[in-house]
Order: structure tokens, then sequence, then C-alpha cells
């Protein structure tokens, strides 16, 4: 077996500890006689990994007790409908600062509900910086205030949030949630797709901060925040396999890597690397050039040249390194690195680079 580094940007790298673990409970998880896969929802075994899941991310992320923990499916971009749905009621307008791919396509799903005032975006320079905010640029009668915390596509983040006063945050963190502490308090909603940083794919997590749950009646009941907080994420079959794996990696966060702190200091530390390398380098540049702004987790870069990109791709190839390719609508070369990325994973693709230059 050669395993690789892959630097996908999602689905992406799983902690090898947590692998090896799901590969040695594959066929029989603890004294069931069957694998998580195979088990009934409703089962108290299955039940048991559910809790667990919420347990531990409740002591992660310290989630006060009036916010829900929800496990569901259709993926961040469900939640771009289902946020609005669930919580517009009145003026039916949404704030949104526009910082690329992400918030776009969250924009497009307001705009089907109500409306979508764009305050701030960085379009003017293809989303490579976060534009600043300030609380007069808001709409007053705006229901809440959306965001994308980590921008998965364009490499940028915000570090700290706007000074907004006390208007509702609502947060995509698919990219970026676990990989530090946060101010749960400061949001509303935060929503990830679990694919990047939580889990395999199939499961989508959601905190919400409890007076935001049953604002409107008569909503399609896999559609309704009410329907899985009544039925603790049970409402129907959840995706058993994806929670167990999440359950799986909040174990390898607390007891491998001691929590979230920790976790935040040596991603900065894998960042730093990189950005150090970049910015010291003849041939390779960050596509983000203002420090502050920049993700720890999705580093976008290049060459400058698609032929060179194109090459240095096929040259990571024969080194194990895999899914270095920019996303389309940036180009060039992109690396993520997310929780589960070592820094071993780090010093090879520099290594990597360096032979690269040379050559
Ligand atoms: C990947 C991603 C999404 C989409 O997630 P799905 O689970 O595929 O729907 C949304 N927002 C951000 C920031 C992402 O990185």
């Amino acid at each position: 077996m050669n395993r690789g580094f892959n630097f996908s940007a999602g689905p992406s790298m799983l902690p090898e500890e947590v692998l090896n673990k799901a590969a040695s409970e594959m066929l029989c998880y603890e004294n069931t006689g069957q694998s998580v896969m195979e088990m009934s929802h409703r089962s108290n075994e299955y039940m048991q990994i559910v809790t667990d899941c919420e347990d531990l991310l409740r002591h992660l992320l310290k989630i006060p007790q009036n916010y829900k923990v929800l496990f569901l499916q259709g993926g961040a971009s469900l939640q771009f409908h289902m946020v609005p749905l669930n919580l517009l009621t009145a003026s039916k307008k949404v704030d949104v600062i526009n910082t690329g791919t992400w918030t776009k396509k969250a924009i497009e799903e307001i705009n089907k509900l109500g409306t979508a005032n764009i305050i701030a975006s960085s379009e003017d320079q293809k989303f490579n910086y976060i534009p600043t905010v300030t609380k007069d640029m808001l709409t007053s009668d705006a229901e809440y205030l959306h965001i994308c915390q980590n921008n998965t596509v364009e490499g940028t983040a915000f570090h700290t949030l706007p000074t907004v006063g006390n208007v509702t945050i609502i947060s995509d963190m698919s990219s970026c949630i676990l990989s530090g502490p946060v101010n749960i308090t400061d949001y509303g909603i935060i929503f990830a797709g679990a694919q990047k940083n939580m889990s395999c794919a199939g499961l989508t997590v959601v905190i919400i901060r409890e007076d935001l749950i049953g604002k409107v009646n008569n909503l399609p009941a896999m559609l309704d925040y009410k329907k899985h907080a009544d039925n603790s994420s049970l409402y129907n079959t959840p995706p058993t396999y994806a929670i167990y794996i999440c359950k799986l990696v909040l174990e390898w966060l607390r007891d491998t890597i001691g929590g979230l702190d920790n976790m935040y200091k040596i991603n900065l530390q894998k960042a730093g690397m990189f950005y150090d390398y970049l910015d010291n380098s003849k041939l390779f540049s960050a596509i983000v050039s203002n420090p502050n702004d920049r993700s720890i987790m999705n580093i976008p870069f290049t060459t400058g040249d698609k032929q060179l990109d194109a090459d240095f791709i096929e040259f990571t190839k024969q080194h194990n390194l895999y899914n270095l390719k920019g996303h389309k609508l940036v180009g060039g070369l992109r690396a993520s690195i997310y929780n589960a990325m070592p820094i071993q994973g780090i010093t090879t693709l520099i290594d990597t680079m360096l032979q690269f230059e040379m050559r």
C-alpha cells in the first residue's frame, strides 16, 4: 500500500488513526455482531454513537445549552435554502457579504424566498480579499447576515467577525469548522458539510440557537429544523456511517490532538510554513496576497503560467501528492490542508516544489 498526501478540497483526507479504527471495526462493531453500516438507527448501540458524537462536538466547540446540534443530509448546499426557509418571517431581507463561489450560491437561494442585499463584495478583485464591513452598512430591517467564514475556492477567510452589533450571523463553516476554537454565541446558525473537516460525505452539521427553531409553520418535514430538533436528528434514517466516522474524528481531535486550541496551533504552523515558502519562492506565489485575509485551510497558488502549473501537477503525482489542481474558477493550483493533513504532508509538498523549481 502506498498512501499519498491528498490535498483535495473535499471530500478530503481523514486522519489515518480514524481510517484504521474504522477498518478494525468494519465487520463487527464492538460486540454487536454487525458493522455500523448494517445497524438499525433505532438500536441502542447506534443511538449511543449519535449521542457520543453530539457530546464530543459540544465538548470540543463548547456549544452552550441553548444551541441544538442537528445531523442532517443534503450538504451545505441545502442549507443555502433551508436557512432562509426557516428564518424569514418579516421583511424577508437578508444581508450578505459576497466573498465568492459559495456566497453566490447562497444568494441565489435567498432570492427565491426573499431578497439578498449584498452589503459588501470582493468581486471587483476576483474575490481575492475580505471586504471591510461596518455596522452602518447593514440593512436596518434585515432578518440576518449571511457569511462564508472560509472561502474554499478563493482561499480567503474571516479571521475575525465584522463588528455588526447584535444582528444574527449565519455562517457557512463547511471548510473551517473544527480548525480552531470559535465563540458559538457570536452566531445564530453555523452549518457545515462534513466531508471537508469532520467526516466522509453524506452528513451536514447544523448548530442552531434555539430561538431560531420553529419560526415558520407547515414546512416540508425534512426541511424543518423543528422536526429534526424534536426528533434528535432521528426523524428519518440519518447518514449513519458518516455520523460514526464523525465521532471517530472528534475522538481523534480530543485524544490525539488534544483539543481545538492545539489543532489551531498546528494549523497555523502548517499554513505558516507553506505561505512562507510561497512568499519566498521565485517560481510559485500565493494568489491571496493580504496575509490578514488568507485562509489557513485552502491555499491557492500558481506559477503564473498555465503549462508550468499543469507540468507541476504531473510532477506531484509522481511524488505521491494528489489533487493539487486549482478550482476551475480560480485556475492555477490549490493545496487544501485541513486538520487531517499531517505536517509531513506540508514538508513533502514544499520539498517537491523546491525540486520542481530547481528543474
Ligand atoms: C463544499 C462547500 C459547500 C458545499 O457543500 P456540499 O456539502 O457539497 O453541499 C458550501 N460551502 C462551502 C464553504 C464549501 O466549502
